[in-house]
């Protein structure tokens, strides 16, 4: 029986990759969406055209619920949970100063990212496999702390606190949690909203002297995910091309 790796959040950009290399690599993979079927469905088709095993789930990550049956379908299709990728993620294409932070985008962003994470890392906990590895995704904003991403920074900044509290609490079970926190990288989160100037300035910033591509981030995670990555655990890796 194949290793299966649940990515919330793989129907587009660094999730939909991150699908595509853990099944190269070996793994059954489980696409997770919120609500966009039709690119989730053509992420399953391309990875069962290379050979690959993949289907799609529909789950809102903020809900408990919707994570619940996304493990219990998981579990009830492919037979085991090895891996979480807790991709799901959103940032507002406006990003205003703390002051003028209206109440709905720090709920939302409270909701999506950082109970979202939650919820998928409570629910990995008890239903991983042993061996099992949670990867989560923080930001290197975390690092930069850049004007405007207060809201954002304190989501993932959580997430980090979480990482590295949920790996020492998993002790005898062989199973690790880290984090991945990617600098700027070419998907419509980061993309949308932006001028090409703004694009252009964030892209320099990290001494490669560029964006990074959905496919540098699956690499990061690829690593954490198989047996090279085992001794790492608890850890954040800035995947930013050396930005901070
Ligand atoms: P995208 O906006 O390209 O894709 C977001 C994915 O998350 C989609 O598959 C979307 O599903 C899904 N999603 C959104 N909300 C929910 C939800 N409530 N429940 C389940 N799925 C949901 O984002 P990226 O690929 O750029 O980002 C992936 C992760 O990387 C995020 O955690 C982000 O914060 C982090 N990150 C990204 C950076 C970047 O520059 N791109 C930099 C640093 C961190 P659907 O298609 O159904 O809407």
């Amino acid at each position: 029986m194949k290793q299966v790796a649940i990515i919330t959040g793989a129907s587009r950009g660094i999730g939909a990759a991150v699908a595509q290399r853990l099944a190269k690599d070996g793994f059954a993979v489980v696409i997770n969406y919120a609500g966009n079927v039709a690119e989730a469905d053509k992420v399953v088709a391309a990875i069962t055209a290379d050979g690959g095993t993949a289907i799609a789930i529909q789950a809102d990550v903020a809900q408990s619920a919707d994570v619940r049956k996304l493990f219990d379908q998981t579990i009830a299709q492919l037979g085991r949970v090895d891996v979480l990728v807790n991709n799901a993620g959103i940032m507002p294409p406006q990003l205003p100063h703390l002051s003028a932070t209206d109440d709905d985008t720090f709920d939302r962003l409270v909701a999506v990212n950082l109970k979202g994470s939650f919820n998928a890392m409570r629910e990995a906990s008890t239903r991983l496999q042993q061996g099992g590895r949670i990867i989560n995704f923080s930001s290197s904003l975390v690092g930069t702390l850049l004007p405007g991403y207060s809201a954002y920074v304190a989501t993932k900044a959580g997430i980090e606190g979480m990482t590295t509290i949920l790996a020492k609490e998993l002790r005898g079970k062989n199973i690790t949690v880290n984090a991945v926190a990617p600098g700027p990288t070419a998907t419509a989160l980061f993309l949308d909203g932006k001028t090409p100037e703004v694009v252009e300035r964030l892209a320099k910033m990290a001494p490669l002297e560029r964006l990074g591509t959905p496919e540098d981030i699956a690499n990061a995670v690829s690593f954490l995910a198989g047996p090279d990555g085992g001794w790492i655990n608890g850890q954040t890796l800035r995947a930013n091309g050396g930005m901070v």
